[in-house]
């Protein structure tokens, strides 16, 4: 089994870094924060007093930090010229797309495989055992990657070369964001009409309006499988973490100078719930935003 150094051990890497080491890994687990050292060791990974000290002397060195100044910075200053130039550079922390590609090459420079692996799931996931991984690198990177992420995940999709993985990530949930609005919408429009929502839940999850955001994760509290709604929006996918996602996408999208009405709709609509205090909800929340006369 693999010597794997762990930096970032918060709500996504603390449950991370436990499956490592069930899957019989040695994990050396470093995080700036005293609870999260202390959570990680219980879970049995080697507590080590630094980022550098967490790349010596490993296999890999898997990160999963807050954003790309983050990444950028530990890259630059505590992994690369740290780690060995055999290991395997893993970032699963969800970040602009230049910043990924700038690290991912910078790392290349010096002889490293190094891929960016964002995921899909939450922290339950996470805990679980079961996120998906979406890869970016060259294909002996996501050869040597790919176990390591399979103890964390369910499945590990190459989604092309460096950068690619965070690509794919901002792309699919700048359209979870978009098809969450235009559900919460369709739901309040139908109620508007005197529709039953029950009812429309029944015709629309079986006909052209369909989607995740219905039928996997409706908006309306009591109709559909039991989601965050029925929880009071606690728990799930933050409000924040979508609008950090969609503001990602936007980026990304000017840089390529792609065109993204829907997207930046959503972006607008989320910052405006997140300035009103509700960044911590789950973001199907936002129904309450558009729920002008409160009849939801
Ligand atoms: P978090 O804030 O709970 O954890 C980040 C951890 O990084 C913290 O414990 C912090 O102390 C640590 N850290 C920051 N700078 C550090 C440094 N220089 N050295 C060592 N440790 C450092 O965040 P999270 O919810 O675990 O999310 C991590 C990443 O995963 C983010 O990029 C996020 O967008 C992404 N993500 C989160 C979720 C989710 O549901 N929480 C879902 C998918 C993706």
């Amino acid at each position: 089994m693999a010597k794997i150094g762990f930096i970032g051990l918060g709500n996504m890497g603390g449950g991370m870094a436990a499956n490592l080491v069930k899957a019989g890994h040695e994990v050396h687990a470093f995080d700036l924060a005293e609870a999260a050292l202390a959570h990680a060791e219980q879970a049995g990974c080697l507590r080590v007093k630094s980022a550098r000290e967490a790349s010596a002397d490993v296999d890999a060195v898997v990160t999963m930090l807050p954003a790309g100044s983050h990444v950028r910075q530990v890259y630059a200053d505590c992994i690369i010229g740290a780690a060995p130039s055999s290991a395997i550079l893993i970032d699963c922390s969800t970040v602009d797309v230049a910043s990924a590609k700038t690290v991912g090459a910078a790392a290349a420079e010096q002889g490293y495989a190094m891929v960016d692996a964002p995921v899909s799931g939450g922290i339950a996931a996470a805990n679980g055992g079961t996120l998906t991984f979406m890869v970016g690198g060259p294909d002996d990177a996501f050869a040597q990657a790919q176990p390591i992420l399979a103890a964390m995940g369910k499945a590990v999709i190459h989604a092309g070369g460096t950068g690619a993985g965070q690509a794919a990530k901002i792309a699919n949930n700048m359209l979870l964001g978009a098809t969450m609005v235009a559900t919460c919408e369709a739901f309040l429009l139908a109620k508007k009409l005197g529709l039953d929502l029950q009812t429309f839940y029944d015709i629309s999850s079986k006909a052209s309006g369909q989607s995740w955001s219905m039928t996997s994760y409706c908006p309306v509290p009591g109709v559909g499988p039991e989601t965050p709604a029925d929880r009071d929006y606690q728990g799930g996918f933050a409000t924040a973490l979508m609008l950090k996602d969609l503001k990602l996408a936007m980026g990304a999208a000017h840089d390529a100078n792609a065109s993204v009405p829907m997207g930046a709709a959503a972006e607008a609509l989320y910052q405006a719930f997140a300035n009103g205090g509700n960044g911590a909800l789950d973001f199907s929340a936002i129904i309450r935003l558009l729920d002008s006369d409160g009849s939801q």
